[in-house]
């Protein structure tokens, strides 16, 4: 679209009072007017996708504006809302999308929001924020940490914005104004949504469920970013598999309780609990191809009450990861087997096994990417990395598994100096679900607003030339 929007856009250039020309140097012009005028200003006639020139006028816009925007990330840093009870940050970004002059929609999925914005005949881009927070204590320090609490699963606890996703608040709400400021340069549908709950994998789920894609519209393309573990103003982004597909294990093993000093007479579940933590392993080691990704890790155990006594029964709890499917159904089998043969080595009765399917991993399109990747590379050349996938889970691939392509990519949070030093000190950085957790606000979200603007107007310029 970029392009053929590139003369009008020139001849304004010529013909236009030489006011204009000045508007893009004064910080102090409204947001939106100063980078409609700075890419009014510097697009040539019939050109690509001008990178260069439409990334210095997003940071000379953000520059402007980022005032509004460090007060709305350190406000929802400092509030921050657990999975579905999101609602006060909702409507700070509900309040901050009407003002751009989109159609907001609320408590889609429960708390979750949509907000559409139309801009004539073309694709709809959606771009996915989340809104939750974790139940942590936040250990930082920051002059905006959170001290707020609520109630989980019947516990109190600290409420933490852990994982990043404030960044991301943020970065979607100045993407959404960069985007509305660079309006002359697209046309289409923006599909902007805030999604609760990604923390317990039930949110994207949820808005899908709620007609997400029936009520209001089925995207053609969707992104999202995260932030990650690495030096701010760094990109990281892949193809294909991007995060795991992840399944709970749940198995109890059913003996025959009685005296420990007895055992002929039991059927000892806890034996077949150990001899099934150490035997499933194999399913990784020797069934599984060793160049493809699996993982099985058992994090629950539980069984008895004291050491004399055969219990009745044992519960083992886990996860298993992976990328592929066809790697996920074989160890899914290989797990089950193994459960079985565990019992009948025993005598036992059949266990019962639970292998509940949850997110699946997320597919980065191919051809998306590519697309993105082209205007990512021109703006941030060596700082734009292929990386490999994470080995967490991210319900961003619900979207996906109904048919949207996707791109989900990485943003670094930290302050590079710090990063290096850290490493070569042998102790990293905190990570995401970390307490000490601390992005450095303004460069990670300005890489997040200039790499996710470019990446749809990468997508919207596609589309303009029928690709
Ligand atoms: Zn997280
Ligand atoms: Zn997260």
């Amino acid at each position: 679209m970029l392009s053929l929007l590139a003369s009008k856009t020139c001849r304004r250039r010529r013909g236009g009072p030489p006011e204009l020309a000045l508007g893009m140097k004064h910080h102090a012009k409204p947001f939106l007017l100063s980078v409609a005028l700075a890419v009014a200003l510097v697009v040539p006639v019939h050109a690509e996708l001008d990178v260069a020139r439409l990334k210095a006028a997003i940071e000379t816009a953000f520059e402007a504006d980022y005032s509004k925007l460090d007060a709305l990330y350190k406000d929802i840093h400092a509030h921050p809302e657990l999975a579905f009870a999101e609602v006060k940050t909702a409507a700070k970004l509900a309040a901050e999308m009407r003002a751009l002059g989109f159609e907001v929609t609320e408590k889609v999925g429960r708390t979750g929001l949509v907000a559409i914005y139309r801009n004539g005949e073309g694709p709809t881009i959606m771009v996915r924020t989340e809104l939750d927070a974790l139940p942590m204590e936040e250990k930082t320090d920051l002059p905006y940490a959170s001290r707020d609490k609520t109630t989980w699963n019947g516990r109190e606890t600290f409420v933490a914005h852990s994982c990043g996703h404030d960044i991301h608040m943020a970065s979607w709400v100045g993407t959404a104004k960069t985007l509305v400021g660079l309006k002359d340069q697209w046309r289409g549908t923006l599909m902007f949504i805030a999604q609760p709950a990604e923390e317990i994998g039930a949110g994207a789920m949820a808005m899908l469920a709620d007609g997400l894609f029936t009520r209001f519209r089925k995207p053609d393309f969707a992104f999202a970013l995260h932030a990650g573990g690495f030096p701010y103003g760094n990109i990281g982004y892949r193809v294909g598999a991007g995060s795991s597909n992840y399944d709970g294990l749940y198995i109890q093993f059913r003996g025959r309780g009685g005296h420990g000093a007895m055992p002929q007479r039991t059927i000892d579940p806890v034996m077949m609990a150990a001899r099934f933590i150490v035997d499933v392993q194999t399913v990784i080691s020797r069934e599984k191809d060793p160049t493809e990704f699996g993982v099985v890790s058992i994090g629950a155990v539980n069984s008895g009450t004291a050491g004399n006594i055969i219990p009745d029964d044992a519960l083992v709890l886990g996860t298993i990861r992976s990328f592929k499917p066809e790697v996920r159904t074989r160890m899914l089998a290989g797990i089950a087997r193994t459960a079985k043969a565990v019992a009948e080595m025993s005598d036992a009765p059949a266990p019962l096994i639970q292998l509940t399917e949850g997110t699946k991993a997320i597919i980065n399109d191919p051809e998306l990417v590519a697309t993105a990747e082209r205007a990512l590379k021109a703006a941030f050349g060596e700082r734009l990395r292929l990386t490999p996938p994470n080995t967490t889970s991210e319900d961003f691939s619900e979207f996906g598994g109904s048919g949207v392509p996707l791109m989900m990519f990485n943003i670094g949070v930290y302050e590079p100096e710090k990063w290096t030093a850290a490493n070569k000190s042998g102790t990293p950085l905190a990570g995401n679900h970390s307490p000490q957790f601390a992005p450095v606000p303004k460069p990670t979200i300005q890489t997040g607003v200039t790499a996710m603007t470019l990446a749809v107007l990468s997508a919207f310029d596609r589309h303009a030339r029928g690709k």
